[in-house]
This record gives C-alpha cells, sequence and structure tokens, in this order.
C-alpha cells in the first residue's frame, strides 16, 4: 500500500472538525471553552471526557487517552490509521490518493485493487438493480417478500439478483470497459479450465442467485454471497465468492461494517448462520449480530470478534446439524477466551423465522435465558451416558477433557473442570490427569495492547512541549537556539526534539493532528494531554528560562563526566591535559551562561 500524503492528512484534519466528528457518535456537552462528554474508552459516572474545539483534539483526564481526530476514529471504530484517514476524507468529500513506492509493485497491487473494488461496486449497483427493476427477477423478489425483506431492506443492504444466463455479467463488465483478465480475477466469473484461468472461456458464477454483498470495515464491497433461487438438490443453498485479492475468506465476518458500534455497546455478539438472518434481526432491532458466513467460525474471525466483544451467543439450531456447525465454532471462540453461551431455537425454526412469527421480544427472551455452553454441554453428555458404569464415566470424562483442555483462560478453564467433576463424579485429580496442557497454534495477539499513555518527562522538558507545541513565538526561539546539541545531552527529550522537528504550526490545529498522527498511541494521549492545558501569558520568556536551564544542565553533565574521567587511574599525560583544559573550558561556559540569563532549573 502507498502513503498518503502530508497535505492530504492536514488537508482532511482541517476540513473533519473534531467537536462534529465525535459529536456525530454520542452527543458532547459545552463546558466553558470545550465539551465534554462520558468517556467511551472506560467506565465512568461523571465526564472526563475533553473534546477541545480550538485545539482540534481529545482528552479524556480519567483514563488518559487522547489525541487527534484520525486517533479517535482509530480507536473508536477499531480502525487503522489509513481506514481512519479515508474515512474522514470521504466524510468530507476528499478524494485520497496514496504516493506509490517506486519500483511500481505497490503501484501494480494498488491499481489491481482498485480495479477490482470499482468492479465490485459496479456490480453490486448492477445485481441490485437486476433485483427491483427487471421483469425476470419477479421471483427473487417474491421470496425475499416472503422472508419480510421489503424495498428499503434491500436498498441499505444493497441486495440483488444475478439472473439465470452463462454471460450476463460476463457482458455487463466487459461493456463498462473491464478487461477479460480483471473480470476473471475478480472471481465472479469462472473459467471452464481452471488449469488455463488466462486463455479458457468463462461464464458467470453466480446464476440465479440472489446476491448478499459482503464489504470490508469500512462497507466497500469485496465479493459476494450468492443464494439459490432453484430447489435444485444439487446446487448448493450458499455460494460464495472465491479468494480473490480483495476477499479472503474466514476473514470476513458479514455484516461487521454495520454492527459493530452495537457489538462493543452490547460487549456481546449474536452469532447466527446466514445473511439473511443477521438481516432480519439487524432490521428488528437487534443490531449486535454476526454471521461468520461459512459453516464454522475460522481463528482469524473469533480473533477480530474478540476486539469487540468478550461474549458470543450461539444459536443453536434444534437440529443435529445446527449443533455440529455451532460445535466445530467453539474451538476458535474459546481458544480466544470468548465466553460462550447457547441460545436453544426451538425444532424447525431459526433466528429470522422467531423474529418473523413470534416476534423480537420471544427471540431477545431466548437470548437472555442463554445458558453457559459448558452447562448445557456437561448436561446434554452426562445425560447420554450411563454414570453407573465406570468405564463410560471414564470414557465421558476423556471427551470432556477435550474440549476444556482448549480453553486457554486459567480461571474459566478451573471453573468448568470443577463442574464436569461434580456433574459425571469423578475426582478433580483424576480429572485434571485427562487435561493436557493447552496450547495455542497460532501467531500471538496482534491487536494492540490498550493505550497507557507514555508518562511525561521531567518538568522543565514536559513544559518546553507544552511551549513549543502551542506557542509559535516560543517555538521560533527555541529552534533559533542550537537545540539538536543541547538535547542530545539532555536525558527524556526525545519527545521534545520530535516536536521541534516536526513542521507543525502552533496556531494551525490541522498541522498538530499530522503531528500527532505521527506518534505511538501512547505519546499521542501525552500530547493532547499538553493540548487541553494553559499556556503561560509570557510564553516566550517561561521558554527561554527553561532552556537556559537546559542548556546549563547539559553543560554541567558534560563536566560532570570530565571530571569523572580524571579520576580514571593511569591517564596519558596528554590526556589528562585534554581533560583539564575541558574542564576549564566548560565551567567557563557554564559561568556565562549563568550570568547571561536567569535559568529555571529543576532541583534535582
Ligand atoms: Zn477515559
Amino acid at each position: 500500500m502507498g502513503s498518503i500524503p502530508t497535505q492530504t492528512i492536514e488537508q482532511i484534519a482541517a476540513a473533519n472538525d473534531i467537536v462534529e466528528v465525535i459529536g456525530s457518535y454520542f452527543p458532547l456537552k459545552r463546558a466553558g471553552a470545550s465539551f465534554k462528554a462520558l468517556c467511551p474508552f472506560h467506565q465512568e459516572k461523571s465526564p472526563s471526557f475533553n473534546v477541545s474545539p480550538q485545539r482540534q483534539s481529545f482528552h479524556c483526564f480519567g483514563c488518559g487517552v487522547g489525541g487527534s481526530v484520525f486517533r479517535f476514529v482509530m480507536d473508536y471504530e477499531h480502525l487503522d490509521f489509513p481506514s481512519a484517514v479515508k474515512k474522514l476524507a470521504a466524510r468530507v468529500g476528499i478524494t485520497v490518493i496514496e504516493e506509490r513506492s517506486a519500483d511500481g509493485s505497490d503501484d501494480r497491487q494498488h491499481e489491481t485493487r482498485r480495479t477490482l473494488l470499482q468492479l465490485h461496486a459496479e456490480a453490486a449497483e448492477w445485481f441490485h438493480e437486476n433485483l427491483l427493476k427487471r421483469e425476470w427477477a419477479r421471483p427473487a423478489r417474491e421470496y425475499l417478500k416472503q422472508r419480510g425483506i421489503d424495498r428499503n431492506i434491500a436498498a441499505s443492504w444493497q441486495i440483488g439478483f444475478a439472473p439465470e444466463s452463462w454471460d450476463a455479467f460476463l457482458n455487463f463488465a466487459k461493456e463498462r470497459g473491464y478487461r477479460r483478465a480483471e473480470i476473471t480475477q475478480s472471481g465472479l466469473v469462472k473459467p471452464r479450465d481452471e488449469e488455463r484461468p488466462n486463455d479458457s472461456e468463462v461464464y458467470d458464477r453466480f446464476r440465479n442467485r440472489i446476491m448478499f454483498p459482503i464489504c470490508n470495515d469500512v462497507g466497500e464491497v469485496i465479493a459476494f454471497s450468492g443464494r439459490t433461487l432453484g430447489s435444485d438438490a444439487e446446487t448448493a443453498k450458499y455460494l460464495n465468492s472465491p479468494e480473490t485479492p480483495l476477499f479472503r475468506k474466514g476473514n470476513v465476518l458479514f455484516g461487521l461494517h454495520k454492527t459493530k458500534r452495537a457489538l462493543i455497546d452490547a460487549n456481546s455478539a449474536i452469532v447466527c448462520e446466514g445473511q439473511l438472518d443477521l438481516i432480519t434481526l439487524f432490521e428488528a432491532g437487534i443490531t449486535n449480530v454476526v454471521a461468520p458466513q461459512g459453516t464454522a467460525f475460522t481463528e482469524q474471525q473469533a480473533r477480530i470478534l474478540k476486539r469487540f466483544v468478550e461474549q458470543v451467543v450461539l444459536c443453536f439450531d434444534a437440529d443435529a446439524a445446527g449443533q455440529k456447525a455451532a460445535e466445530r465454532s467453539l474451538e476458535s471462540l474459546l481458544q480466544n477466551d470468548l465466553v460462550v453461551r447457547i441460545a436453544e431455537m426451538p425444532a424447525g425454526e431459526d433466528p429470522d423465522s422467531i423474529v418473523r412469527r413470534r416476534g423480537k421480544e420471544e427471540f431477545e427472551q431466548r437470548i437472555a435465558e442463554a445458558r453457559d455452553f459448558f452447562d448445557y454441554w456437561i448436561e446434554r453428555e452426562a445425560a447420554a451416558t450411563d454414570l453407573a458404569s465406570m468405564s463410560a464415566k471414564m470414557q465421558l470424562a476423556r471427551k470432556l477433557a477435550d474440549t476444556v483442555a482448549r480453553v486457554h483462560d486459567p480461571i474459566m478453564r478451573s471453573e468448568v473442570a470443577s463442574k464436569v467433576t461434580a456433574r459425571i463424579g469423578v475426582t478433580p485429580g483424576d480429572f485434571a490427569a485427562l487435561l493436557k496442557r493447552p496450547t495455542r497454534n497460532f501467531a500471538p495477539d496482534l491487536q494492540e495492547a490498550r493505550t497507557t499513555p507514555t508518562p511525561a518527562p521531567r518538568h522543565d522538558v514536559a513544559m518546553l512541549c507544552l511551549l513549543a507545541l502551542r506557542d509559535t513565538e516560543a517555538r521560533a526561539t527555541l529552534l533559533a537556539t542550537d537545540w539538536r546539541a543541547v538535547l542530545a545531552e539532555t536525558p527524556d527529550a526525545e519527545l521534545l526534539r520530535r516536536i521541534l522537528e516536526s513542521d507543525l504550526r502552533p496556531d494551525d490545529p490541522a498541522s498538530i493532528n499530522v503531528f500527532m498522527s505521527s506518534l505511538a498511541p501512547g505519546e499521542e494521549a501525552l500530547v493532547s494531554s499538553w493540548l487541553l492545558q494553559r499556556v503561560p501569558p509570557n510564553a516566550t520568556a517561561v521558554a527561554r528560562d527553561w532552556w537556559a536551564g537546559l542548556e546549563q544542565g547539559a553543560v554541567r553533565r558534560q563536566l560532570q563526566i570530565a571530571e569523572g574521567r580524571m579520576r580514571i587511574p593511569q591517564l596519558s599525560a596528554g590526556e589528562m591535559t585534554l581533560l583539564q583544559k575541558q574542564v576549564v573550558d566548560l565551567t567557563m561556559q557554564l559561568a556565562e551562561l549563568s550570568a547571561a540569563s536567569p535559568a529555571r532549573v529543576l532541583d534535582d
């Protein structure tokens, strides 16, 4: 991926007023010059979350998070930096053009992605138009109507229809000017000879199917899932796009771009099987829903989900196949320390039919009553076993131990173990022996740890950071000094060095937002706290005084080092002379500096 030019980032920061952006997520109350709210990043009773319209930054005095408008969108929406930039760019209608790498490989990849995204967007529109307008889509419309999907819902999810044809989509895409190779790469057509995709004939992959666009985090269409309208037992009920440069199976949760806010708020995800279940629930106002699309949760999907929630409610279809599917999801869910609960659906019903026929309340009731997975499962297995037989009992214990061993969290694991031993009547020692050490067989969690603000530097350095960030004249005064040399001799001055190096302009919040986006989250939180502090009225004079203190401190430190060296035994006469001269020079420098300015010095 290319990088986004600084001017563009600055332009986007300038166009997105932070009060408006944050205010679009939750209400802000004016409090003097700034705005306040209950912090969305930690639990609190009185508001310590501050938004400054002047500084265009936010900061929470409770948990210490803070930063630019980009940081807010990243943390609140769980996006990475480029996605947050694009989201804010889209909000104000700015087009983001990324800079390309020199060798052109990024260039081509980027170009391919962009073309495929464009093709998917146009395809989604075309399928959707088909559904709404074509006579031949009538059976699809009728099917959806009977499932409770009206025109508005279809529009909101851009549901479409792929006609019963071998080349209708292919011809549409060609007419739109896409090349054969691009159309093939999208996965929306299929080569007759999969071995030779580029010189074999191709045909439409999706035929006579209701089309559900699958979107990425920011809502761009990256693939499709098609539900067949035919009753032919040989055609798969659902067909998904194959893997493409845009779409990796098992990496996407259907509907997440619309539901993630609700997931975070509820801290719990209702997992349903298909797109239609999800859409019905969502439109009925039950919005903390996800669908793994495919039968079971993959490791990657469980990991994505863990970013938003701690608990998962699986809707168990009463039939055996439904139970199997849910059970297959367990391992990845448990390994990610998600608490799993089971909501049983009455025979022959799924979430969609319950909501439509029995009402939303009935469904919510079942979710509220969902049982802990292990309670449900131990009960079910125990009921099917003759516990009077020792061998049957140990066999069951072994089977349960296999699953319990997959629970990664030690506290949760020991709780489950004691439930098992109590229910089936084996000793804790025997059961513990059956539990092998669980292993996590996937890469360590890549998710960033919760932001802890970087500790503030010493007071003198912190004051200079504040002044260099906030006051144009003070900043210019500092920049006119030999600051690099002085800071090289000053401990704890890394952030101050970066503030001075940056071309931020204290009176331009957008440029400060750009600077903040170059920092680690903890540093950004620290900077955001300085942005909310009061600047002393005589900023330049104060900066000069503290700076004089740093200069003297740097010389004093060098002096101490030189004096220390003189005590090293066996110095040559030449070295000794050199050090003595150094000490004299430094002592004079220090005297001059002290005479010249009323330095503020930390008494340390
Ligand atoms: Zn907070």
